[in-house]
């Protein structure tokens, strides 16, 4: 279903072949489609009138029948290491967040794909928000073009890494595949060349491992797929992560054997240490063999605590013990540096207060 806005479509939520039919519908050729296409995700575009090569009256049918919508004043905090978290207020109240991690190379977007979270992981803070609902297409890539503005519009001297983004990763708030068909609608727009023209080897979807779904994005989109599994046995895993008493370990891992990923490229396993629950050599070896026949690198992800949740990261010692294991079996294993946890921006931290 294609969200409105004061009954007029916001064309943001429409893919380029969604658009294509939508100016169909107004007795339009489908060039027409593919034409807004390009001025939607231009910088600095706020109204069809701007939109110079559509004829006159056709501006006025579309000004009447839809309208594109943009993320304004959002609630900007700098960390110290230079990433910035971008707090957006939706038409409804609710806020979302997105963090935006520079390095010298790079600018990796970290976006959300819902307000709050239906998992219940028992380390994330967005799991204590519970799940408020799905963000739409437009809010979703909303999200990356006020980033987009913000990197044009800050001044050079400020800037750590390129100034556009160059990466995007689907690990904000929520659980992509439980709102598979928006992140779907996203990517198309996100990757469409007429849209923000993001090579899909630049974008990681993180799961918590919705089985069937994970089947649907591999055959309906090109991207790096990224599994949060987090524990080597269904027995820890059920404590941690609900998910995993609907689908076991042996069922996500087999998901992962048959999700098509192209040559060269690895399926992404995160991994947080917490003390005391998930973090012993021995379960590094079980890791290790159980991700065998999977191309695949490994990250670990030191626990961000926080008071409101038990859980602890483990020593730096035990940390590096545990990447050694991996690997001594040959597998790329990178500890994953917390990013921004100053202004509670690093993983699992993202939660807003409404
Ligand atoms: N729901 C998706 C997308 C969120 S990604 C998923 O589960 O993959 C956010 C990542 O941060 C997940 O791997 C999540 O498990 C991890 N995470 C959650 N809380 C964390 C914390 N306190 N410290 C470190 N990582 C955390």
């Amino acid at each position: 279903m294609i969200e409105q806005r004061n009954n007029k479509t916001d064309l943001k939520n429409l893919s380029q072949d969604q658009l294509v039919e939508f100016v169909e519908g107004l007795g339009q050729p489908a060039f027409r489609g593919r034409q807004i296409m390009s001025w939607l995700y231009r910088p600095g575009i706020t109204d069809f009138e701007q939109m110079t090569d559509l004829a006159k009256i056709f501006r006025k049918v579309l000004a009447e029948n839809a309208c594109f919508s943009h993320f304004h004043n959002p609630v900007i905090e700098r960390a110290e290491d230079g990433c910035v978290k971008f707090g957006f207020k939706l038409d409804d109240g609710f806020m979302i967040e997105t963090v935006l991690i520079p390095e010298p190379d790079r600018n990796t977007l970290c976006i959300s794909s819902q307000v709050g979270c239906a998992m219940k992981c028992a380390f994330c803070l967005t799991g204590t928000m519970g799940f408020k609902r799905n963000l739409t297409p437009a809010e979703i890539v909303n999200q990356v073009c006020a980033v987009r503005d913000f990197l044009i519009n800050e001044p050079r001297e400020n800037l750590i890494g390129p100034d556009r983004v160059t990466n995007l990763v689907y690990m904000g708030m929520g659980e992509p595949l439980n709102n598979t068909e928006n992140v779907l609608t996203s990517l198309s727009i996100i990757q469409e060349q007429k849209g923000l023209d993001m090579a899909s080897r630049r974008i990681t979807v993180s799961t918590c491992g919705i089985v069937p779904q994970m089947k649907r994005l591999g055959e309906e989109a090109n991207v790096n797929l990224a599994i949060s599994l987090h524990a080597v046995d269904d027995e820890t895993r059920n404590t941690l992560m609900p998910v995993n008493h609907k689908y076991s370990i042996d069922e996500l891992l087999e998901a992962c054997r048959q999700y098509p990923i192209q040559k060269r490229k690895r399926i992404m396993f995160e991994y947080i240490l917490l003390a005391g629950i998930n973090d012993t050599d021995n379960e590094a070896r079980i890791l290790a063999k159980k991700l065998r026949n999977i191309p695949c690198k490994i990250n670990l992800i030191p626990y961000n605590e926080s008071p409101e949740l038990p859980y602890k990261s483990p020593s730096k010692k035990r940390i590096l013990s545990f990447q050694n294991i991996l690997r001594e079996a040959k597998y790329s294993v990178f500890i994953r540096s917390s990013r921004g946890s100053d202004i509670s921006a690093a993983c699992g931290q993202l939660a807003s207060k409404n």
